[in-house]
């Protein structure tokens, strides 16, 4: 049986039937026969993302019939080095959310902790791996959208350095802080797929050259590491405790130096990025009043996305004071010259991807809670480095992650870091 034949049969079990994971939007395998870096491996794709002729409907019923008519940058080069396209993969509607929840089509099952929530927003990205229903993914991460889900369905997952991989094609939540990235079984899976992705695209303005990934390096344990361990408030020690531990034995084997570090203004991450991410949403969306892309936004949507529309849109009427938006970037520089600093002395910062454990799926929580998930995962997204997600054990059966990050363009350095301590 070809590995895509596996994958089709494990799906047609236990996505829709079965376990009912509801991980895939759109089954459509789109073979190919070119030989690369990729032949044989097959990869879902985050639906926000464009595949020719492929839906991608961000999981809304804005752009439920939306077929792309082109290929994202991404695809084309994943399909230049033989990837097999496999399909559309579930997520929170139009990136929205850290639970997998808000997609228009269902919630998506942790196949790792059935009953709980995968995390979003690429929920069915880090499922369709976590469920062996592929062998790779896309996804993208605006605030937490790779990390938090590759930590509750424990798999790995990579946030590239901001501007490292072209966002062609991606259909944005708010552009200044998308990247698109992969998730996938192991680290070596995930470098290959990124070393593919990456790189400068005419199509994407901002995109640059810079990160090289030699996918042989990965297995070069770094030397004389010196790690800040991010001192934060986190108030299940049991996730504290499991983190710490880990990067404590990895250390010891190494021989790499740990620190406790405190990074000024980390807890005004999540009141900073929403007013940033409600702005551009609202200005990214006015796209869809219903007459070239589906259906009018405002008609259709979940109260996420209007949340967000109704608030980019009070933010942009009181700009004219400075107040919300202005101040919002002013915070931003702040975290960023603090992440500067930070990274002038340690080579990588870890900490718990998530300060919590996933919620049982159909759980009512507050926004405010459900905003918490990202406050360790979001300050990265501020400052555009490169952080990664690494299973590093469980908790009651529920996989916890260890987010690795490193800074701009160190993306290879923070994937050596991340295969040495999966070893262990
Ligand atoms: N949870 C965050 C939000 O809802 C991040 C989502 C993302 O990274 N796409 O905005």
């Amino acid at each position: 049986m070809t590995n895509l034949k596996k994958y089709l049969t494990e799906i047609e079990k236990n996505d829709k039937k079965g376990k009912k994971i509801n991980a895939m939007l759109q089954v459509a395998p789109i073979e190919n026969s070119k030989k690369g870096l990729l032949s044989g491996k097959v990869i879902t794709v985050k639906a926000n993302i464009n595949v020719e002729g492929l839906t991608a409907s961000c999981a809304s019923k804005v752009l439920e019939n939306y077929k792309a008519s082109y290929d994202a940058t991404v695809i084309k080069k994943i399909k230049n080095e033989g990837g097999i396209i496999l399909g559309m993969a579930n997520m929170d509607e139009f990136a929205s959310g850290s639970s997998g929840e808000t997609s228009a089509f269902g919630p998506t099952k942790n196949p790792s902790a059935l009953g709980y929530v995968p995390g979003g927003s690429s929920s069915g990205s880090a499922a369709s791996v976590a469920a062996g229903f592929c062998d790779m993914s896309l996804g993208s991460d605006t605030g937490c959208s790779i990390r938090i889900p590759a930590s509750f369905c424990g798999v790995v997952g990579v946030k590239p350095t901001y501007a490292s991989v072209s966002r062609y094609g991606l259909i944005d939540l708010s552009m200044s802080l998308d990247q698109i990235g992969p998730l996938a079984k192991n680290v070596s899976d995930a470098a290959l797929l990124l070393k593919v992705i990456s790189g400068k695209d005419d199509c994407d303005a901002i995109s640059q050259e810079k990160n090289k990934i030699d996918v042989k390096q990965i297995e070069n344990v770094p030397q004389k590491l010196k790690i800040g361990l991010i001192d934060f408030p986190i108030k299940d020690k049991r996730i504290q405790n499991l983190i710490e531990d880990k990067i404590k034995t990895a250390s010891e084997k190494y021989g790499w130096k740990i620190e406790k570090v405190k990074i000024p203004y980390l807890d005004l991450a999540i009141a900073t990025y929403y007013p940033l991410v409600y702005v551009e949403f609202f200005s990214g969306t006015r796209k869809f009043d219903g007459r070239r892309y589906g259906k009018k936004i405002e008609e259709v949507c979940g109260p996420e996305v209007m949340r967000r529309i109704l608030g980019g849109s009070e933010i942009t009427k009181a700009e004219h004071e400075g107040r919300y938006y202005n101040q919002a970037l002013k915070i931003r520089n702040l975290i960023s010259k603090e992440f500067e600093k930070v990274f002038k002395k340690f080579d990588c910062l870890i900490s718990p991807v998530s300060p919590k454990l996933p919620h049982e799926i159909g759980e009512k929580i507050s926004v405010e809670d459900m905003y918490a998930y990202d406050a360790l995962t979001i300050p990265h997204n501020l400052y555009g480095n490169c952080a990664m997600s690494l299973p590093a054990g469980k908790i009651n059966g529920i996989p916890v992650g260890m987010q690795i990050a490193c800074d701009k363009w160190k993306d290879e350095l923070m994937l050596r870091i991340g295969r040495s301590v999966e070893k262990i």
